[in-house]
């Protein structure tokens, strides 16, 4: 027998309401036919429709907004900015699991997806590969309404700019789901403050390096583990070895391993610094406003992005993500 006799009657506000009141900041519901009929990634796909055959007929996303007191501080390597983000990560996925757990008192099976996992089957032997998780969940967000996607394709909602986590419920219970923006919000290249701040210099005109990327969002992740490894490994000299052991390298592995931080979480300078979002000039702006990562070479490539986008040029980085980003109401100022 299938469990529809036994679901309640629910509405798109009650799951909102009870997302809100477990201690979500956003809320917003996406259809899954068309994030499994638009695939962020056509030629690998991660859409609902690979994980449930049965509960997947939409995905409520829930966004947890990262603190300010971290997100004042400047350095992107701080370890207190990694721990406080894991305890958001952590908090996150406390209420998707009791949101997932009342619905299910209202007769709809449900799951988490986390903004973390990675589906094993598609690790291919190298460390330094970037892996996706299981979801777009960045992409839910943008078709549930919750905000569209940046320069270098980070989510921007105009309560939180990008400075929000997702993670995300599949179920399918029968409620009315968002729409994505038509306009996007991101301010373009002539704004430009996350490349202008990235570390690793990795993000390019509606695009990011996400390899590179990754050496910094997941500094102590599986990459230095494997790397730290292979050098403890193959170091002949017993003394270094010892040495090796005891250094901040084992240090800091010792500790991601313990709590997640610098694993799951890591550099995030191009969130903190996005002028997008409400709280950045109320709780931010004082302290971020100066970048020193700036560069005179990369204000002149952001000087050509923006050129190249007024005689309509638009790279292939807006084009294949344009239904995310939106149109670019700045061009139209
Ligand atoms: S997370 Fe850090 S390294 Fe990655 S794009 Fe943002 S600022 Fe650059
Ligand atoms: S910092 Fe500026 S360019 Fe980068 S995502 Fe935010 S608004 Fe867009």
């Amino acid at each position: 027998m299938s469990v529809t006799p036994f679901q309640e009657p629910i509405t798109a506000d009650e799951i909102k309401d009870k997302a809100r009141a477990l201690g979500a900041d956003l809320v917003g519901i996406a259809d899954s036919a068309q994030i499994n009929a638009n695939p962020p990634d056509p030629d690998e796909p991660r859409i609902p429709a690979n994980i449930s055959d049965h509960d997947a007929g939409n995905v409520i996303v829930l966004g947890k907004r990262l603190s300010s007191g971290v997100t004042r501080i400047p350095r992107w390597n701080e370890r207190h900015k990694y721990y406080n983000d894991e305890l958001t990560m952590t908090t996150l996925e406390e209420i998707g699991l009791e949101l997932v757990l009342w619905l299910e008192t209202k007769g709809y099976p449900a799951l988490i997806v986390p903004p973390t996992h990675v589906d094993p089957w598609r690790y291919r032997g190298d460390p330094d590969e970037h892996l996706k998780p299981l979801l777009p969940l960045e992409h839910c967000a943008v078709e549930a309404g919750l905000g569209t996607l940046g320069l270098n394709h980070q989510l921007l909602t105009p309560e939180y700019g990008p400075r929000v986590m997702l993670a995300g419920v599949l179920s399918t219970v029968p409620v009315e789901c968002g729409a994505p923006m038509e306009t996007g919000l991101c301010l373009g290249p002539e704004c430009g403050r996350c490349l202008s701040a990235c570390p690793g210099d990795v993000i390019g005109h509606w695009d990011r390096d996400w390899s590179a990327c990754d050496k910094y969002r997941a500094p102590h992740g599986f990459h230095h583990l494997t790397d730290y490894l292979t050098n403890l490994m193959t170091e002949p000299d017993a003394n270094k070895q010892k040495m090796m052991l005891r250094s901040e390298d084992s240090f800091d592995l010792w500790q991601s391993i313990l709590r997640g931080a610098g694993a799951v979480t890591g550099c995030r300078r191009c969130n903190d610094v996005c002028p997008v979002g409400a709280d950045y000039e109320k709780m931010l702006k004082d302290a971020l406003d100066a970048i020193p990562e700036d560069t005179p070479e990369k204000e002149a490539r952001l000087k050509a992005m923006a050129e190249a986008e007024a005689r309509g040029a638009m790279p292939d980085g807006y084009e294949r993500q344009k239904r995310w980003i939106g149109k670019p109401g700045y061009l139209e100022k």
